[in-house]
């Protein structure tokens, strides 16, 4: 399965090191950088500019300060340093106040408690600013432990908190329906990871039958969900669903990535929906692009297109 193959294959080309520090060199310097379809740049202002943009074209906008899977305490506390920056950056900019991060990006390789700690203080800033934390998921070795700290921090009485789920997992219809009946907020994707056989479907038409499935009882059930997809028929079937059942469209938002299908963005837009992009950044962009890269055989062309495009 060539869509199979172009996951495994890109997720094991953003684990190389060599690669990641020759793209984070050379990757972003022009305008017409290869990964900029994707990422608007390296630094907040990158960020805050693109923010600005997709505003002025009635979207609203989620802030990835790029970063995962750090390996010593010292590594999440600067990342941890970093992310708080970022959220005072973006409170002063005026954007919209909402973030999006990996717990690996603070330390959930090293250990639990580290990166709990972390997203605390990252909350601590957050919350009182009105700044919404979306803890994005991962591939599946951290799927329990994710779940697991968002619980935890929402039994605290953390509430500008939001978790995701995959539809290529078995368990995720499980873990829908106890996160619905919390009132958690949660955004529904269909994965960006090759994941095994023992927990995860292999066949798109499983994973789409899922997504199906996730975003009905979402959309009747959730507390404000994203349905977060590029996908016309998961989109159509969202807006058919809730509009059988008088459910507003402010009930509800699409979220989509940087670059992305903006075509879809702008129709759902002027058809009154809400739109959320997400917008990542940073110099740890490389892992981000090869997974774009990975599940969309499509953009190998775009880039080499770019590659000759740039020479020539
Ligand atoms: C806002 C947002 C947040 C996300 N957060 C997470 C997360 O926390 N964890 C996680 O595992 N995954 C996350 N994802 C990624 C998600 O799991 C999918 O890998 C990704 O969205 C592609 O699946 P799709 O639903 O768009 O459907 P697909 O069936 O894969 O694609 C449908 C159509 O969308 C377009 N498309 C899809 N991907 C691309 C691409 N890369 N380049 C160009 N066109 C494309 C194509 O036209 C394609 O035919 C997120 C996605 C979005 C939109």
């Amino acid at each position: 399965m060539l869509d199979t193959a172009s996951k495994t294959f890109f997720q094991l080309l953003a684990q190389s090191g060599v690669l990641k520090t020759l793209a984070s060199r050379f990757g972003m310097r022009h305008e017409r950088s290869l990964a900029r379809r994707f990422i608007p740049g390296e630094t907040v202002e990158d960020a805050v500019y693109a923010g600005r943009a997709l505003a002025a074209a009635g979207l609203l906008a989620t802030f990835d300060h790029l970063g995962e899977g750090v390996t010593t305490h010292d590594e999440a506390d600067v990342a941890t340093r970093e992310y708080l920056e970022v959220i005072d950056a973006l409170i002063l900019s005026g954007v919209e106040r909402n973030v999006s991060l990996k717990l690996t990006a603070l330390g959930l390789d090293v250990d639990r408690a580290t990166a709990v700690d972390n997203l605390r203080k990252i909350l601590a800033v957050a919350e009182p600013a009105g700044v919404f934390v979306r803890v994005d998921m991962e591939n599946s070795s951290h799927t329990a432990v994710t779940l697991d700290a968002f619980e935890t921090l929402w039994q605290q009485g953390h509430r500008r908190i939001g978790v995701v789920l995959q539809s290529a997992l078995y368990r995720s219809e499980q873990d829908l329906v106890r996160l619905n009946a919390l009132g958690a907020r949660i955004r529904l994707v269909k994965g960006a990871y090759r994941e095994p056989k023992a927990i995860a479907y292999q066949k798109k038409t499983d994973v789409d039958a899922t997504y199906a499935r996730m975003l009905k009882t979402l959309i009747t059930d959730g507390t404000y969900p994203a349905i977060a997809t590029h996908d016309k028929t998961m989109i159509d079937l969202a807006r058919r669903w809730a509009s059988e059942r008088h459910i507003g469209s402010d009930r509800f938002e699409f979220q989509m990535l940087y670059g992305i299908r903006r075509d879809l963005q702008t129709m759902l837009v002027n058809a009154g929906y809400r739109v959320r992009v997400y917008v990542p950044f940073g110099r740890e962009w490389f892992p981000y692009f090869m997974r774009r890269l990975g599940e969309h055989p499509g953009n190998v062309w775009f880039v080499l297109r770019g590659v000759f495009g740039e020479r020539g």
